[in-house]
């Protein structure tokens, strides 16, 4: 049974943590437990790896706070997102469905003994041997947007239940999706024509206004034409009766888009359509963090201007878990986890995350509060010039060899997308918190 209970994550401060200081805490002594264990000056090959804490709670509390918002609209996680196997069970046990891309999607989500009806095979152009695999477990819902599509479900999976994507304006959205994706509306007639005479099973209509979206008119938009999409196809006499809309939520601008949607799809849609969704960032970005060892620091004095600024080398970057830089458009921000203050000793410093430290540089420029600032550098262990994770970061902090930073909202398109490239590995430990207690109630971790 899915708890009803919501926790305070609307009433954090400006310096909590997605709303709980708890949270922030829990993170935070986990980050400190595991570098605690490993002294980068004398451990083990590969012991200070990069690693990530995920807080289930946050997971927990975004499906309270889809529910509270999006009650209507049943979510089916985008599994592409992060696969995370934790965060699946997770979600599993709050029972939501689930959007797949693939046959190891479908697979992983089924091992957790998912109904094969809570699955989308969410993939307009799939492949042929995934698709005979799909029928055969009974997963029959899927997308598609061109007639060879249709043919070839009509050849292998012809009892599926079928949505029509359509194209929507994605132009305000971090990762746009319909320069490949979609039918324009122009063709969803011939489309449900051809269907008609495949006699295949339209079940509804589906869309996506691209991943990170922003401006919720997009919605609007989208809805209007999907209901047109729906009286079309109620004309050649099927009777859709679901509406997928997709994901693109961002956690930071949920609610505005949230009221635009329910608020629209009440307008256009009676109560007896069902309406899913396949939201991903929003559920996993915030809940992820991860934090990198500096395994090296380039020193760089501009003699002209009399500064001295730092390259700092993490064992993680844009080839490995910051590929969200390339591929989604982010700017991860470093922070600093620890620093070693002895040079020839073991001695972390335990400050919290949230303590700013001291100032311990001579060089740069003062900050508001008179302290010195220094400039950094962050860049990845490939030996590519590419894989730099911010061309420009300050720190009061001198940061060297052996130390820790640490980078929120590291949950989404990351490690999902990670390469060996170079030989570094693209296995991270990911250790497991929960700032809510109710999740312990439903899954084991
Ligand atoms: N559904 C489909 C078909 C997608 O392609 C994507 C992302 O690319 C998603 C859902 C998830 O999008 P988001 O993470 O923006 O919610």
């Amino acid at each position: 049974s899915t708890p009803e209970t919501f926790s305070d994550y609307e009433s954090g401060g400006e310096d909590s943590y997605n709303g709980t200081k708890t949270a922030k805490e829990m993170i935070g002594a986990a980050l400190q437990k595991h570098i605690q264990g490993v002294n980068p000056h004398e451990c083990e090959d590969g012991a200070e790896d990069a690693f990530f804490v995920a807080d289930l709670g946050e997971v927990y509390r975004q499906h309270m706070r889809w529910k509270k918002h999006l009650g209507r609209v049943t979510p089916h996680y985008a599994v592409k997102c992060n696969p995370d196997p934790t965060v699946l069970r997770l979600l599993s046990a709050l029972g939501t469905g689930f959007d797949c891309a693939s046959k190891t999607e479908i697979e992983q989500v089924l091992s957790l003994g998912v109904d094969p009806a809570r699955v989308i095979y969410a993939q307009p152009c799939k492949t042929k041997s995934y698709l005979r695999y799909t029928a055969k477990q009974g997963v029959k819902q899927m997308t598609f947007d061109n007639t060879d599509e249709l043919y070839k479900i009509k050849e292998i999976a012809p009892n599926a239940e079928l949505y029509l994507r359509i194209l929507t304006d994605d132009s305000a959205s971090l990762c746009r999706l319909s320069q490949k994706f979609g039918a324009s509306m122009d063709h969803t007639q011939e489309l449900l024509t051809i269907a008609k005479k495949l006699d295949l099973n339209i079940a509804g209509v589906a869309f996506h206004v691209g991943s990170g979206a922003s401006d919720p008119s997009a919605f609007i938009k989208a809805v209007q034409d999907a209901r047109a999409v729906f009286d079309q196809a109620a004309a050649l006499g099927f009777s859709l009766h679901t509406l997928d809309v997709g994901g693109g939520f961002s956690s930071g601008t949920f609610e505005e888009m949230a009221a635009v949607l329910a608020r629209t799809l009440d307008d256009y849609f009676p109560p007896e359509i069902r309406i899913i969704a396949e939201p991903g960032r929003y559920y996993t970005s915030s809940a992820f963090t991860i934090a990198c060892n500096v395994i090296a620091r380039r020193t760089v004095e501009d003699k002209d201007l009399g500064i001295t600024s730092y390259m700092l080398y993490l064992n993680d970057g844009v080839y490995g878990n910051f590929s969200s830089i390339m591929f989604d458009h982010q700017h991860p921000v470093p922070q600093v986890l620890s620093t070693v203050r002895r040079p020839d000793g073991f001695n972390y410093s335990t400050e919290s995350l949230t303590d700013s430290g001291y100032a311990s540089a001579e060089e740069g420029v003062a900050d508001t509060e008179g302290k010195r600032l220094i400039d950094y550098s962050i860049w990845g262990p490939t030996c590519d010039g590419i894989d730099c994770i911010a061309e420009k970061w300050t720190s009061r902090e001198t940061v060297d060899v052996g130390d820790w930073l640490y980078f929120e909202d590291m949950g989404a398109y990351t490690k999902c997308s990670a390469t060996r490239f170079n030989g570094f590995t693209d296995k991270h430990e990911t250790i497991y918190v929960s700032s809510e207690p109710a999740v312990s109630d439903l899954i084991k971790f």
